[in-house]
């Protein structure tokens, strides 16, 4: 468990590796760029567990659809429910 695995160059999202930030306790944190300009470090297990943006990306995707997928199932029910419960005005 001690063999560390080289990440640098690598991407994950919006984050490219861009070398080891430190190791503590054979937990290695990483030094990244996202694709926004911010650097941050990150742990190895919050790359592999789906980290893929500085946190820009969460904001994006909820202020708009620029970079996100469509809307999920999930909320095209809700949309189509706030329709069926509106009052028609006309
Ligand atoms: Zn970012």
């Amino acid at each position: 468990m001690s063999k560390i695995i080289d990440l640098t160059g690598k991407k994950f999202g919006r984050l490219t590796v861009l070398g080891l930030a430190s190791l503590e306790n054979s937990v290695t944190f990483w030094h990244v760029r996202c694709d926004c300009g911010k650097e941050k470090v990150i742990r190895r297990s919050n790359l592999y567990g789906g980290a893929k943006s500085c946190g820009c990306l969460k904001i994006e995707s909820r202020s708009g659809y620029r970079f996100g997928r469509p809307p999920s199932p999930i909320a095209k029910q809700r949309a189509e429910l706030r329709k069926t419960y509106s009052p028609p005005n006309k």
